[in-house]
């Protein structure tokens, strides 16, 4: 699982997510240690197996910080290579104000003691000991965490490094991020939610109109004018007109401003109410 995107609809701008994991340093035992092909496992402090997981094995995101000493991610990739036998062991980090991914989601990695099977890591690369999040930082950190729970939708936990290991680590508050979090995601929801009605909406809107130009053609011609100006006249409570003239142009007016400008919800709400009503009255 890499490239990830960036989750849509965020109340907020933060640059794509950059892959960069084929651009750091590894081990040169990488795939010979890779080929052990160990999906399940826990490190026993001897042995360091790496492997890949099937995405419904992952249900939590660790959040980290660098620590002291902070340094560049390949400076904590050869660290890590040294010592842990693999690469860096997050898999995704925030550097600089830019989201790199820096390994396959569904690779296991070596972050958090004996939780590595179940869990993606997120580092923030800096020591938060030194001063907490800004509010730039808690962007891309969330932005981050969204895109990974996006990526992974069996996601449902978000832990702090300390609270399944003995660590400071990651010494920012996991409760404020998981409330924070919990509310950008109501967000998004309602967002998605807007987005995806508006062009229901103003197709029928748009019918309403379509309808009423077919219904005016009709008036002016002398065989389907007495049936035409019935049918209008159904209106008239609706639009607040009285003669069929003042209905017609009273829905033109309307149709023309859904179409764009700072009138159209205001145009595409009305429509919708002489929609319900044609459709009662099987005009449309
Ligand atoms: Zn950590």
């Amino acid at each position: 699982m890499r490239n990830i995107k960036l989750i849509p609809n965020l109340p907020f701008q933060v640059p794509e997510i950059e892959d960069v994991t084929d651009r750091l340093p590894k081990k040169s035992e990488w795939e010979s240690i890779r080929r052990k092909w160990v999906v399940k496992g826990v490190w026993d402090g001897k042995t360091y197996l790496v492997g890949f997981r099937t995405q419904d094995q992952i249900d939590t995101i660790i959040v980290h910080h660098s620590g002291s000493p902070e340094g560049t991610l390949a400076s904590h990739a050869n660290y890590h290579a040294s010592r842990w036998g693999t690469k860096i062991a997050y898999h995704v980090c925030i550097d600089k104000g830019r989201i790199y991914q820096t390994n396959d989601l569904l690779s296991m990695t070596y972050h958090a003691g004996n939780n590595n099977t179940y869990t993606v890591g997120i580092e923030f690369n800096r020591d938060l000991t030194k001063a907490d999040l800004t509010d730039e930082e808690r962007q891309l950190l969330y932005a981050a965490i969204l895109s990974v729970k996006s990526a992974i939708p069996t996601i449902k936990y978000i832990l702090g490094h300390n609270e399944v290991c003995a660590t400071q680590c990651p010494a920012t508050s996991m409760k404020r991020i998981r409330e924070d979090i919990a509310e950008l995601e109501l967000h998004i929801a309602e967002h998605q939610t807007y987005t995806e009605s508006i062009p229901a909406n103003m197709v029928e809107a748009f019918a309403v109109g379509k309808r009423t130009e077919a219904l005016w053609a009709n008036y002016n011609t002398e065989k389907w004018k007495p049936a035409a100006e019935a049918k209008f006249m159904m209106l008239a409570e609706v639009t607040g007109c009285d003669t069929v003239k003042a209905i017609y142009e009273r829905i033109m007016d309307l149709y023309k401003k859904a179409q764009a400008g700072q009138w159209q919800g205001e145009a595409i709400r009305k429509l919708l109410l002489i929609s319900a009503v044609m459709k009662e009255r099987g005009i449309l």
